[in-house]
Order: structure tokens, then C-alpha cells, then sequence
């Protein structure tokens, strides 16, 4: 066995005493303390974010923070060996579903919540939170594996899905970035994405001590709500259009649509465009595709996302429809007066008014 595997496992056994099983631990005799321990029965998997949350304040005020209401449902994701879990089923609402990947933490949080008589409650979903269908829920309450942040919050605020709020346990720079105001540092696609959509803010830290085994970095805990009415824009649109912002940070707009590449990629991107509106008039354009929302670093422009689509052997008049295009692209930032400002020191409206001179004028992001 792994030594810091074997060393966790002995600190905890002698917390918990006697208790060995799932079911066991949370007994109400045993201490809350020893209720959330780790026993260490199986190896716990860093690369899948399996950091259990052991601290029962910490876990208590998540469900207070939470803030649910009679009947509500619940959408747990990563439930690990239950510890947010059966609080959440304690409290007043009337049924958690919990979507985990990993067959060892289905079968500990099910013998768990069986043994406390709570499995009536309960829908475990085996499975991937990101690609799983959620059934319906009004709030959505987790501690979730830090690596899937970003596309989680993508298919919670861009999915099908109709929810109250979602009270997140997140890396503690991923919250402040998620909750960053234009002009901060820390302002980026992902908080411009998600502000089209959501306000989010930040409720309360959470030391990486909390957590077993021990993680490199702190948490914090993130309310999200998203907004009764929808933003009037196509939000695939808006996504891709945002990816091109801010995928040079620290340039200016003008910079960034002047760069012959992106010219380029816009110019066969929007005939593109032009060309599927044509050929299935009236289709709607399927802006249920989920979109990374731009939760690590944004340096997406240029590489993946806008490969090869340009090979440099233009015809003379597709050259002057390039010129003419690129002419497009420098009439809409003029008319925006936007020109020589920085996408991370704008509003979503700023933004959102440039994006409209753009397709105005026939320039297409997706
Ligand atoms: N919420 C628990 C456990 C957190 S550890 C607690 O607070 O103690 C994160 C959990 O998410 C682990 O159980 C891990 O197996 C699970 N997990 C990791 N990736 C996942 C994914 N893509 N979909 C669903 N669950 C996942």
C-alpha cells in the first residue's frame, strides 16, 4: 500500500474506533467528527479529484449557506462516501440525486444511506456528471472534482437545464475568477460567459486542511443564480465570439481582429456560416452545443480551435473579398468606439454591442 495511503488510513481508523464500515461511520453514536473520517478501505484517487471534504462545520455550512427549501430537489455531484450527501438528505429537501463516476464511492455512499434509512430519498446516478444526462432539480448543492469545473458550470448555465441556484465547493482561483467584475484582474472569458447568464458570488473559503488527503490548494464556496430572463443573443454565438476576445488578454480589440489569422479564420468561418444558413434555411443553428467557457487559461486562439482552415492559396478575387471583409471587421469596431480597449476592462454590454456591429456586417463566429 501506497505509505501516504497507509498513513491516512491509520490517522483515521483511530479517529473512527471500532466503526469499519460506511454504514457504521455515520452511526449516530460515533462523534460527527469520526462520522466524516476516511477509513482508508480503498485507494483514493487524486487524478478523479477524490478529496473528501472531513470537516462536519465546514460541511454543515455548506447545506446551511445552500439555503433549501421544503421540497426541493437536489443535484449532488462527486459524492464521494456521502458526507454532503447525507446532510443534504437530512434537511428539508425531499430528494438528492448524486451523479458519481466511481463504482467504490456508488457502492460506500448507497451502504451509507441505506444504514441510515435514507435510501428512498436517493437516486445515485452511475456515470460522468459531464456527459450524464441530470434528471430535473431546483438546486444543485456539491463538492465537486475540481478538473471538471469548467464544463459542469458550462452544462449547469448553458444546458437544458431550469434551476434555482447552484452552491459549488471550488478551487479557490477558479471561484475568483468566476466571480471577477470587468476591470479586475482576475476578469476573464469565464466570468464574462457566465455573467451573460448568472450573478455569482463568492460565499466563504475553505482551507485545504478540511479536506483528506490533503489537497495543494484552498476552496471556496460559490453561489450561482442564474437569471430568470434569458439574454436576447444566440449564445453559441456569444461563446465563440468571447473565446476570440479574450484569447490575447492583454491586447487590444483592434489588435486582436487586425491579426491576418484571425482575419482569415473569421472570413472562411463566416462564408462558412453563410453557406450552412443557405443550405438548411430556417434550421436554427443548434446553440444547445455545449462551449468550454474558458475556466483555465484562455490561450485557446490560434492553435486547436482555429487550425488549418485557411491553406494561403487564395484566388485574386477571393484575396479582395478577404480586403473587403477585413474592411467589414475595422468598420464595426470604429462604429463601436472600442477599438483600443482591452475585452477584460468591458461590460457584457460593451461587448455585446460590438458583437452585434459584427454580424451586422456578416462576420460569423461559429
Ligand atoms: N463530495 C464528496 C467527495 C468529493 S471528491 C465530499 O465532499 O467528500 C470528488 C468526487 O467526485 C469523487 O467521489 C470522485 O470519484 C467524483 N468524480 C470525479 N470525476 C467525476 C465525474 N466526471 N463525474 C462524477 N463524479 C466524479
Amino acid at each position: 500500500m501506497n505509505r501516504a495511503v497507509s498513513s491516512i488510513r491509520s490517522h483515521h481508523v483511530a479517529r473512527l474506533g471500532a466503526s469499519r464500515t460506511a454504514a457504521a461511520s455515520f452511526s449516530s453514536s460515533s462523534s460527527p467528527e469520526a462520522a466524516e473520517a476516511w477509513d482508508g478501505r480503498f485507494r483514493l484517487h487524486k487524478p478523479r479529484g477524490q478529496h473528501l471534504l472531513t470537516n462536519p462545520r465546514v460541511l454543515d455550512a455548506i447545506v446551511r449557506r445552500a439555503a433549501l427549501r421544503q421540497g426541493d430537489a437536489v443535484l449532488e455531484v462527486g459524492p464521494g462516501t456521502g458526507n454532503l450527501t447525507v446532510r443534504l438528505l437530512a434537511s428539508a429537501a425531499a430528494r438528492v440525486s448524486a451523479v458519481e463516476i466511481d463504482p467504490r464511492m456508488v457502492d460506500a455512499v448507497t451502504a451509507r444511506v441505506d444504514a441510515l434509512g435514507l435510501a428512498h430519498k436517493l437516486t445515485l446516478i452511475a456515470g460522468d456528471a459531464v456527459e450524464t444526462e441530470f434528471p430535473e432539480f431546483d438546486v444543485c448543492v456539491a463538492n465537486i472534482p475540481y478538473g471538471i469545473s469548467s464544463p459542469l458550470i458550462a452544462k449547469l448555465l448553458f444546458g437544458p437545464y431550469r434551476f434555482r441556484a447552484a452552491t459549488l465547493l471550488l478551487q479557490k482561483e477558479f471561484a475568483r475568477r468566476l466571480v471577477a467584475a470587468p476591470g479586475d484582474s482576475e476578469y476573464n472569458r469565464l466570468a464574462a460567459n457566465v455573467r451573460m447568464v448568472a450573478d455569482a458570488r463568492l460565499l466563504m473559503d475553505v482551507s485545504k486542511r478540511d479536506f483528506v488527503p490533503v489537497p495543494k490548494v484552498d476552496s471556496s464556496l460559490v453561489e450561482i443564480r442564474p437569471r430568470a430572463a434569458a439574454p436576447d443573443v444566440d449564445l453559441a454565438e456569444w461563446l465563440a465570439f468571447t473565446r476570440a476576445c479574450f484569447g490575447q488578454k492583454n491586447k487590444t480589440l483592434g489588435a486582436i481582429f487586425k491579426q491576418k489569422r484571425k482575419v482569415l479564420e473569421l472570413f472562411t468561418r463566416s462564408h462558412g456560416a453563410d453557406e450552412r444558413r443557405h443550405s438548411n434555411a430556417g434550421g436554427g443553428g443548434g446553440s444547445r452545443r455545449l462551449v468550454a467557457l474558458g475556466g483555465g487559461d484562455d490561450g485557446d486562439i490560434g492553435d486547436s480551435d482555429c487550425n488549418g482552415s485557411y491553406d494561403g492559396a487564395a484566388s485574386f478575387s477571393e484575396e479582395e473579398e478577404v480586403t473587403a471583409f477585413k474592411a467589414k471587421i475595422a468598420g464595426a469596431l470604429e462604429s463601436s468606439e472600442l477599438a483600443g480597449k482591452r475585452p477584460s476592462k468591458l461590460s457584457n454590454d460593451e461587448l455585446l454591442h460590438l458583437l452585434r456591429l459584427l454580424n451586422e456586417q456578416g462576420v460569423r463566429f461559429q
